[in-house]
């Protein structure tokens, strides 16, 4: 059985005493474990600071972006490996194990690139110089410098690869030493990923440290030049929200967490159209990919009364054919919750679910799953819900059931689609399906206050467009409420959370010269 070590102050360290294990959840079989405790995560941080720090801030943006092309090639170079990893310890089958790790390579690549764009300078400008009083010669700038302290990434367990590297790119190229957390349940990905980053000795020291395990008394050292970024769940987010760093000295958190996500259909879309596929396509690989547990996922489908049942018949014919078991079998689709807790949970809130809607289909006990072993492995097939009555309904609107579920249900009105989207209190991505540029237009409208993004579905795009599901370098990342409040990714707006800016007053022949051009 592997032993996992963490990469901290320069150098690979084991921790002691008692391990968590690293299991296999399709098998139960162990693979590995890990430990942190003794280690001097103080130390760990200072050398971030210290060392990696003032490194990554002598660099140029591109030379920073080469810096992420590196890791890209790297990572790219053992993809087959890293497949592996993410489908033994994750649970993936190979498709959905490519879409955390192409997804983390695609977005080194994007970094990569706009780094390469930004050029040999260090520092942004944020717009253009503002004039401030009569005389146009004392004027103002808005700069854009690097925080100087470190980076700390924590990360879910349903994207151990994507998740490492969509934080830790927008990090390195702002300038900003990273220390990262993946999940320690599969953890394994991301352990290999820095196994390889370390090898191949592609970034400046102390500019990327890797905890593999507890965090220990990490967070109690954070100051008001660090930053924290989070996701999961947000019971988790709540407590590091009490941290003293954050509370007493404003050290930016930004948290990205659970969410609602729904799927709206136009009253002009009718069933077999291609819009109409599209969003049956678009649920169905939300459902399947990863069992579901994707935080983009599409929970609440919502649809005229009139095609409710179309639409029921369509997924069930869908979600039927998908084939649940070991993804180590090339034929599953859909293969097991991460653990033992987390199928506990999905179980619950099936249950719950259940309460205010009619179960289509879902079996939360299998047996006889392809490649499985009975009573091994932490499985429950696609569950299909309608919701008769979407209004009086709660659960379905509060709680997210992080597993392999969807429910249906009608609406009658932009206005009650908008309020029913709301219910969830804030979420990551929603997707619209209309080719009616009057209904388009106004549900994303009504939709927009509470949503970090949403995606426009239609028959112009259907053949071609990636799934809600898919998040993008180029565009935000986050949501409003209960999706944590925060935004990543998003192009150079990524950016902004690792950099200070500063407004700066003065002569502005001078400033100019200082700080030229906007970026
Ligand atoms: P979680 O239990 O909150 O864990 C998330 C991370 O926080 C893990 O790395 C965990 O480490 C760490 N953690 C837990 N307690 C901590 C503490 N007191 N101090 C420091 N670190 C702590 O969430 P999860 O079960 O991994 O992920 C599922 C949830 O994440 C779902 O709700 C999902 O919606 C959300 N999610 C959101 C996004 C998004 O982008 N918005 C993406 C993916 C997932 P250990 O593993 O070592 O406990």
């Amino acid at each position: 059985m592997i032993k996992l070590k963490s990469h901290v102050s320069g150098a690979w360290h084991e921790g002691l005493g008692e391990t968590t294990t690293l299991l296999n959840p399709a098998t139960e079989e162990l693979l590995a474990e890990t430990s942190t405790d003794g280690i001097d995560f103080k130390g760990a941080l200072e050398f971030a600071r210290d060392v990696g720090g003032p490194a990554l801030r002598s660099m140029t943006f591109a030379e920073r972006g080469a810096c992420l092309r590196s890791i890209y090639d790297v990572l790219y170079a053992h993809r087959e490996e890293l497949l592996d990893l993410s489908v033994s310890n994750g649970g993936n089958t190979r498709n959905d194990a490519k879409f955390d790790v192409d997804g983390a390579n695609y977005t080194l690549l994007a970094y990569a690139s706009y780094g390469k764009k930004l050029g040999d300078r260090k520092l942004l400008v944020d717009g253009d110089s503002e004039r401030l009083i009569r005389n146009p010669r004392y004027a103002g700038k808005h700069i854009l410098t690097p925080l100087r302290g470190a980076a700390v990434h924590i990360n879910a367990y349903n994207f151990p690869a994507w998740g490492f590297m969509e934080k830790a790119a927008v990090a390195l190229l702002a300038g900003m030493p990273v220390i990262t957390k993946p999940a320690t349940s599969t953890a394994l990905l991301a352990y290999r990923m820095m196994q390889l980053l370390v090898d191949a000795d592609v970034l400046p020291d102390g500019a990327l440290s890797f905890i593999a395990g507890s965090t220990g008394d990490l967070l109690h050292h954070l100051g008001p030049q660090d930053v924290l970024a989070f996701t999961g769940s947000g019971d988790t987010a709540k407590r590091l929200r009490s941290l003293d760093a954050h509370v007493q000295s404003s050290m930016r958190i930004n948290v990205e967490a659970d969410s609602l996500n729904a799927a709206v259909l136009g009253p002009d879309v009718a069933p077999g159209s291609e819009a109409w596929q599209q969003m049956i396509r678009d649920i169905a690989t939300d459902v399947r990919q990863k069992a579901g547990q994707k935080c983009t996922a599409i929970r609440r489908v919502l649809v005229p009364p009139e095609r409710r049942e179309a639409c029921i018949e369509s997924l069930e014919d869908q979600l039927d054919q998908f084939i649940v078991g070991n993804p180590a079998d090339a034929s599953v689709r859909v293969g097991p919750l991460v653990n033992g807790a987390q199928l506990e949970d999905v179980r619950e809130g099936l249950k719950a679910l259940e309460t205010e809607s009619t179960r289509i289909m879902g079996d939360a006990e299998p047996t006889g799953l392809r490649g499985t072993e009975n009573g091994r492995g932490y499985f429950v097939t696609p569950f299909l819900f309608d919701c008769e009555d979407a209004d009086a309904a709660h659960i379905v609107h509060t709680r997210e059931v992080f597993g392999p579920a969807v429910t249906v249900m009608a609406y009658r009105s932009v206005e009650e689609a908008a309020a029913i989207c709301a219910r969830g209190d804030g979420a990551l991505v929603s997707s619209v399906y209309s080719n009616d540029r009057r209904f388009g237009r106004e549900m994303l409208l009504a939709l927009a206050p509470f949503h970090g993004r949403l995606t426009l579905g239609g028959d112009k795009v259907a053949s071609f467009a990636p799934g809600p599901g898919a998040v993008l370098p180029a565009m935000v990342h986050g949501g409003p409420g209960r999706a944590g409040g925060g935004e990543e990714l998003g192009g150079l707006r990524g950016l902004s959370f690792y950099l200070q800016r500063t407004a700066v007053q003065g002569y502005q022949p001078l400033l100019e010269k200082f700080f030229p051009g906007a970026d």
